[in-house]
């Protein structure tokens, strides 16, 4: 491909640009300062220019759009500037990207000159819409090629154009179930469902330039669709049935079937799905651009100006302050080895093959072994039968685990993460026996849930090499890892361990060492109390409702209250979360008596539900510990059940910051609206406290609480001042 002319165009910041030979302008977005490329009111500016330039140019004839970024194409529009309208309350900016946005997608698409775009790596909200805007599309098999219109997951909707364009191309159940989930969709599939128009392979690099984008494949397929790609508009034809369901009869009942959906999952919480079907369903008989001006804009705005958007954006932009403010260092853990293969070991090492990790994971038996292999290999092939990876890549990731019932086996690791039973003497004798093989520079990561990790490593010879690395379960879905912190960890192995943590795609937060951490200390004043509940004869379906209604765990797509999710973490292991915590003071009050009447003696322990209904045998233990201990089983209202549970974990929350577990609310909020499903439409805990109540309000209730029902409501000193 010889005789192209780079451009050098001094006025793009944000792009390069190189016409080939054929007259084929090519366009490198690559965002300065930024390691992903946004749209907003410069980039936006520049991309317009660009388009200008290619349509009024005679000499070039079509264009292809590329990103000069490393697994990333486009995320998005700038969230940190719709932050900033929303805190602002001033939306007359953002309406005018908007508008001109729809105006240059609009040119376009009409435009007689092909623009194709070639897409690899993460392609997201406006950036898919950018893409939508362009004739045709070609995808690569980078594996971070992905497409998704999350806009809902930030309270709004795809505002560019995208749910009057998505629906026409892909077809409107298709196009529905994009972007009221706002789900990832990975190359396969979208070749499969027309959201794009190729696929090619292609070798990942690390260093981008114009020079070097145009060898690789897919830009290369992409340019010969630019040649080939006729006069405009052209678009895959939908499937008769695609085309019967877009019409007017149908696409009503399509879109009130989406509703249903919507509310079912998400309740009435989340207004934004529910609008972008309305958008979806009344831009379908209008033009694009009419669609967009006229129904996408005015519901747009309206959604980014509500609290529940502001609330989203705000805990986005906090997941991205945690990522980008983990203590950094050279990572080089390429071999893990895992101690303990039961349910969270099994999960960690499934996690760490799937990201190229190659694992030892150990036990103490074969048998265990071969359990948790299966269980692996299970979660691992539901990907394959999703498509989403090929049979060949299933057992390349399998291949990567060794399991082994030696600890020597693990000796080369240079990092290990150990999940044995929740016992400290076991997890004092796994660091010893690990630390006699280890090799010099070792990190030793425990995953315990409620010992501190001054505990496991009090007798550890190089304890500076002891961190935590707090898994929550399901490890593949939670997206929260605490990394704990003690004062003689040192910073090599809280910067392996953050490493690792984001490698496998989570949010490492930096906590401080203390009884149950951050999330498990706040959480437990929540569990207890709804045991204590039980145990006053208090019905576990209201308990759970109550907690329901507030939107607890709304956004994993399963609401779940506190007794729920006791039975989730199973009783065993909550019982011990509780005692051990009891280390905190006598706030927290386990009821072991009436637990233990849960667990009968070498029968699996009972559960407070079964089969979706409340379980007898649960009640009756209950109703026999009442008759032994009987307690105020007065009335009660639900307000105060509903204070009961959720105003002790704001109080915690704030001895959390006293003691310095953590620095900022902000990471409160964020680590429980990650950790334990506090709803996100709420701003996370402690930012729906001080919306609810003034902190003197706060602890006012606490000390009423505490009048009625004991000394474990008292609020601490500082509550009331509110300097949280
Ligand atoms: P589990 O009982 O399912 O698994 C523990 C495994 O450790 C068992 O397979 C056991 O055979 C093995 N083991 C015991 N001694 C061993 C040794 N000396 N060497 C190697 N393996 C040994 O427990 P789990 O639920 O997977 O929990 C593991 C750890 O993770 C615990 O510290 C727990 O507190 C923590 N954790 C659990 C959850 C949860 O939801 N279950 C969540 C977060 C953290």
């Amino acid at each position: 491909m010889g005789g192209e002319q780079t451009m050098s165009h001094g006025e793009f910041k944000h792009f390069k640009m190189t016409v080939l030979h054929d007259g084929i302008l090519l366009a490198g977005f690559d965002y300065l300062g930024k390691s992903v490329n946004v749209l907003n009111v410069e980039s936006m500016a520049e991309w317009e220019g660009i388009v200008r330039l290619a349509i009024h140019n005679a000499d070039i004839r079509g264009l292809v759009l590329v990103s000069l970024k490393e697994g990333n194409f486009c995320a998005g529009a700038d969230l940190e500037e719709m932050h900033h309208a929303q805190k602002g309350r001033s939306f007359q900016q953002m309406e005018q990207l908007v508008a001109s946005t729809h105006a240059l997608f609009d040119v376009i698409q009409r435009s007689a000159k092909p623009f194709v775009a070639a897409v690899e790596g993460v392609c997201v909200g406006g950036g898919l819409e950018m893409v939508l805007a362009c004739h045709a599309r070609i995808a690569s098999t980078h594996p971070k090629t992905c497409f998704a219109l999350p806009e809902v997951k930030l309270g709004i909707l795809p505002g560019f154009g995208g749910t009057q364009r998505l629906p026409r191309l892909i077809g409107l159940p298709a196009a529905l179930n994009m972007i009221t989930t706002g789900k990832t969709i990975f190359p396969r599939q979208a070749l499969r469902m027309g959201l794009v128009d190729g696929m090619v392979a292609s070798v990942p690099a690390t260093v981008k330039t114009l020079e070097s984008v145009q060898k690789e494949t897919f830009v290369q397929a992409a340019i010969m669709q630019a040649r080939v790609q006729g006069p405009t508009g052209r678009r895959p034809a939908l499937s008769l049935i695609q085309r019967i369901v877009g019409l007017p009869g149908m696409r009503s009942l399509v879109c009130r079937y989406a509703k249903r959906q919507v509310i079912k999952r998400v309740r009435q919480f989340y207004p934004a799905p529910l609008r972008a079907i309305d958008a979806v369903e009344k831009g379908m008989s209008v033009s694009i651009l009419d669609g967009s001006l006229n129904i996408e804009q005015p519901l747009l705005i309206a959604l980014m100006a509500s609290e529940v958007s502001a609330h989203l954006v705000g805990l986005f932009l906090a997941g991205e302050e945690v990522k980008r403010t983990i203590p950094s260092g050279s990572m080089s853990a390429t071999r893990v080895g895992v101690l303990g293969a039961g349910l969270m070991g099994s999960q960690i090492a499934g996690q760490l093959a799937e990201k190229g990790y190659a694992v030892g994971l150990r036990d103490v038996s074969h048998a265990i072994l071969a359990t948790a292999i299966g269980r692996i290999q299970k979660d691992q092939t539901a990907q394959v039968r999703k498509r989403l990876i090929l049979p060949s890549e299933l057992r390349y990731r399998m291949m990567r685990i060794a399991p082994t019932i030696h600890i020597n086996d693990v000796s080369a690791a240079s990092l290990v993460i150990e999940a044995v039973s929740e016992k400290l003497d076991v997890k004092r004798a796994v660091l010893a026996e690990f630390e006699t093989v280890a090799r010099p520079e070792a990190i030793f990561a425990t995953n315990t849930s409620s010992y501190t990790l001054a505990d496991i490593a009090v007798k550890a010879v190089h304890a500076d090499r002891c961190v935590g690395l707090h898994f929550f379960n399901p490890v593949a879905r939670m997206q929260l890892v605490e990394v704990v912190r003690a004062p003689f960890t040192s910073d090599t192995a809280l910067v392996q361990a953050c490493g690792l943590a984001k490698r496998l795609g989570k949010f490492p937060l930096v906590v401080q060492d203390g009884p149950g951490f951050l999330v498990n200390r706040i959480l437990s004043r929540y569990l207890a109390e709804a045991v204590i509940m039980v145990a006053e004869g208090r019905s576990i379906q209201r308990i759970d409702a109550i907690a329901k209604n507030f939107g607890m765990a709304v956004d994993s797509g399963h609401p779940m209250g506190p007794l729920e999710l006791l039975d989730l973490i199973g009783l065993p292991v909550a019982m011990h979360v509780l005692t051990s915590l009891a280390a905190l003071g006598p706030r927290i009050e386990s009821r072991d008596a009436l637990l233990r009447n849960f667990l009968p003696e070498k029968k699996p322990p009972l559960t407070f539900w079964s089969s979706g209904k409340e379980n007898a045998r649960a009640l009756e233990a209950a109703s026999n510990y009442r008759r032994a201990y009987p307690s105020d089983d007065a009335p009660i209202s639900d307000e105060i059940l509903h204070q009961r549970l959720f105003l002790p974990m704001v109080d915690e929350a704030v001895r959390c910051l006293h003691d310095g577990i953590v620095e900022h609310p902000w990471q409160v909020d964020f680590a429980l609206t990650y950790g334990i499903g506090f709803p996100a439409f709420r701003g996370g805990l402690l930012t729906w406290a001080r919306q609810t109540m003034t902190p003197g309000q706060i602890a006012r209730e606490l000390d009423a609480l505490a009048a009625k029902y004991g000394k474990r409501f008292e609020p601490c000193p500082g509550l009331s001042d509110g300097g949280w």
